[in-house]
């Protein structure tokens, strides 16, 4: 069942096109992530969805029914959709618990306090709950924000960069917050971030914004797999490529379809080993060719070295054409 429908929607700031012919659909319970360089104006259209600007053109309905324009309502913002802004605010002075507790004020004291015993659960900041918001990490801060927008379970949940500024610890947490939320309250959310990774694993659906544009749309696999066009690669993880005769058309195979041939009849390419980075989970290995192609792999232990030459292959169906 449709949730949110956007209808062509357009955004200029002074002359600059921001938003242009923007589509949406959203089902219920659906989570999906657009992903975007910065300026590619996500927040603009998450402040549209929101109700806090007005788009030029176009429409969103929620629940079929048409939202009416800022403009005519008394307040910024819609009852039914909460935004986590990409800069939330916080009162600094007031501990997280009576930040939480100001979203749920004009409720009985006694239904109040269960509440917020339940949202300090559900974001993992019991410990801290004491704390005043100007002491809390980029992490804490951003739960009780997220706390605060669930204080009234909204029908549709808009995050502005939900993970920026979090480091390894903090993105877990909220993913395990998200992961509880996702499975119990059958939440809609719609986040924007430019940071791939997090966003390929809790979309279901995810969308490719490129200045204003909407360019692709499609399950996390398949963007990754099959990206449109070179922006889309580059923008959902690392891409080998290889120029050819075309100008503006390249092949493209991801680091982690490569493996390493013991002989060079196996082999696609003949490469010499640059450098080699551990990430924790596996080693990545930066490579040039003979032809002085550039290629990086993975692998998980550490059995080369530097100035060592490989044999690479990979499936002919993970190489992609793919153009700018
Ligand atoms: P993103 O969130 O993807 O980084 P934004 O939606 O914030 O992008 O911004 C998109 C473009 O619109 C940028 O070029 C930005 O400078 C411009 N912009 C955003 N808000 C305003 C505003 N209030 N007035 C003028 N230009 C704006
Ligand atoms: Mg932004």
């Amino acid at each position: 069942m449709t949730l949110l429908k956007v209808k062509s929607l357009h955004k200029k700031f002074d002359d600059k096109t921001v938003l242009s012919d923007i589509n949406l659909d959203l089902k219920k319970s659906e989570w999906v992530g657009i992903i975007g360089e910065s300026g590619s104006g996500k927040s603009t259209l998450l402040n549209i969805l929101g109700r806090f600007i007005d788009a030029d053109e176009g429409k969103v309905f929620l629940n079929n029914q048409e939202m009416p324009l800022v403009k005519t309502q008394l307040m910024k913002g819609s009852e039914g959709i909460k935004l986590v802004h990409q800069e939330y605010e916080l009162f600094p002075n007031q501990t997280v618990r009576e930040n939480i507790a100001y979203a749920l004020r004009f409720y009985e004291p006694k239904y109040r306090e269960g509440k917020v015993e339940e949202l300090l659960q559900l974001t993992r900041l019991h410990e801290v709950q004491g704390r005043k918001a100007k002491l809390l990490s980029g992490g804490e801060k951003q739960r009780t924000a997220l706390a605060q927008a669930l204080a009234e379970v909204p029908e549709l949940l808009l995050l502005d960069e939900p993970f920026a500024h979090l480091d390894q610890k903090n993105k877990q947490t909220l993913a395990d917050a998200i992961e509880d939320l996702k499975s119990t309250h059958r939440l809609t959310c719609l986040f924007v971030t430019h940071d791939a990774g997090e966003a390929l694993a809790w979309a279901d659906r995810i969308m490719i914004l490129r200045e204003g544009e909407m360019i692709q749309e499609g399950s996390p696999e398949e963007v990754y797999q099959k990206p449109v066009n070179l922006y889309v690669a580059q923008l959902t993880g690392h891409v080998n490529l290889f120029a050819t005769e075309k100008a503006g058309e390249w092949q493209m195979v991801r680091p982690n379809y490569l493996r390493v041939v013991k002989t060079e009849e196996r082999a696609r390419w003949k490469a010499v080993i640059t450098k080699i980075r551990f990430k924790g989970t596996h080693y990545e290995y930066f490579c040039r060719t003979s032809d002085g192609e550039y290629l990086t792999f993975y692998r998980s232990r550490r059995d080369s070295k530097v100035g060592e030459g490989v044999f690479l292959a990979c499936g002919r169906k993970h190489i992609k054409s793919i153009s700018n």
